[in-house]
């Protein structure tokens, strides 16, 4: 297969633009093994993820969408060395992270986050949401005394709207949308300079998302955050969103600012995606009708060779069938893996 099937790096220079990116996912690859022999060998393997690439520039957000099972939280997971790639490299501020060991990754865990979608259980029902918050200000010894830690915890309430008279509270005492700001909280105990948040207001109602994101982006403006946003959700990504990458099985097949992909949506994937959910406010020049995909997803167990929405794309051709399709470039920083562009 040709290298540049899978690396916006190798596959178009321009893409590069220079070294302002802040992390860097570099031919992210993460197979698991789906069946082993008699001897414990795997014999076929799950491709979660294939040959992912993205930078994102510091204090920015880069939302990745997709149908679940598309890779989306593979990736977050591996940035977030907890799954050890099959193969591709992670840049952070431009060292080379991949595979380092515990002790030497330890810093780095300081200052990337996750936020899961689910904060009922990531927060632990036995212990007081102030312990909870002062996790990670325990764990890497940021405050010297008991008042300043105390300090420290009222401090991260307030700014992501919680009350600190309420600290001695329970998880369960808290409504769903209150809880998934205590996980900010938490994962901002650290000083992070990257979160991962995966799926972080999918849980929520719609009133109850727009307040947190725009937590989250008033915590970004802040602190100059750097943002990995993963989400089903278009309309949350584009209200947060700098830039977007679309997944489809396992691999990115567009991305680009996210104005120029809502707008385009040049994969003919991105165009089926996008057509099933209404946009609000509607994109200016944005397509509108409604494409109802045809036929079976293909299994992510040892995918063949060409393009892997070949068998839902109406516009599918022997040879999309048979090649893996190359990176093209729509427009400045706009990409797409398809054959009908040149
Ligand atoms: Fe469709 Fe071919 Fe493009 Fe794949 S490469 S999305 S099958 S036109």
């Amino acid at each position: 297969m040709d290298e540049r099937a899978n690396s916006f790096f190798q596959d178009d220079n321009v893409y590069l633009r220079s070294n302002d990116y802040f992390l860097r996912a570099d031919g992210l690859t993460m197979h698991f093994p789906a069946k082993t022999d008699r001897f414990g060998r795997p014999v076929s393997w799950i491709h979660a993820a294939d040959g992912v690439s993205f930078q994102v520039p510091k204090g920015k957000t880069m939302g990745v969408v997709g149908e679940s099972g598309c890779g989306k939280s593979t990736v977050g997971k591996m940035l977030m060395n907890l799954y050890r790639p099959t193969s591709g490299r992670i840049y952070y501020d431009g060292r080379d992270i991949t595979g380092l060991s515990a002790r030497e990754r330890r810093p780095y865990q300081q200052k990337m986050q996750l936020v899961w979608q689910d904060p009922y259980s990531s927060l632990d029902p036995r212990m007081h949401v102030g312990d909870i918050i002062g996790e990670g200000l325990r764990n890497f010894g940021l405050t010297s005394t008991r008042e300043e830690y105390r300090e420290r915890v009222f401090e991260l309430m307030r700014k992501c709207g919680l009350f600190p008279e309420e600290a001695n509270k329970f998880p369960h005492q808290f409504s769903g949308g209150q809880r998934q700001r205590i996980c900010i909280a938490r994962a901002l105990a650290t000083n992070p300079e990257f979160i991962v948040l995966d799926e972080a207001v999918s849980a929520l109602d719609v009133s109850i998302q727009a307040q947190i994101v725009n937590l989250l982006k008033d915590r970004q403006q802040e602190s100059s955050l750097t943002y990995l946003f993963i989400s089903h959700d278009l309309n949350i990504v584009r209200y947060i969103s700098d830039e977007v990458i679309v997944m489809y099985l396992g691999q990115i097949v567009e991305r680009g600012t996210m104005e120029t992909v809502f707008q385009t949506r040049a994969h003919p994937y991105t165009q089926a995606l996008f057509s099933a959910t209404p946009v609000f406010p509607p994109v200016p020049g944005g397509k509108k009708e409604r494409i109802l995909l045809e036929g079976d997803v293909l299994s992510p167990v040892d995918p063949p060779v060409g393009c892997r929405f070949a068998g839902r794309c109406p516009y599918a051709t022997e040879q999309c069938r048979k090649e893996e399709p190359l990176w093209s470039r729509v427009e400045e920083n706009h990409y797409v893996k398809c054959r009908l562009y040149p």
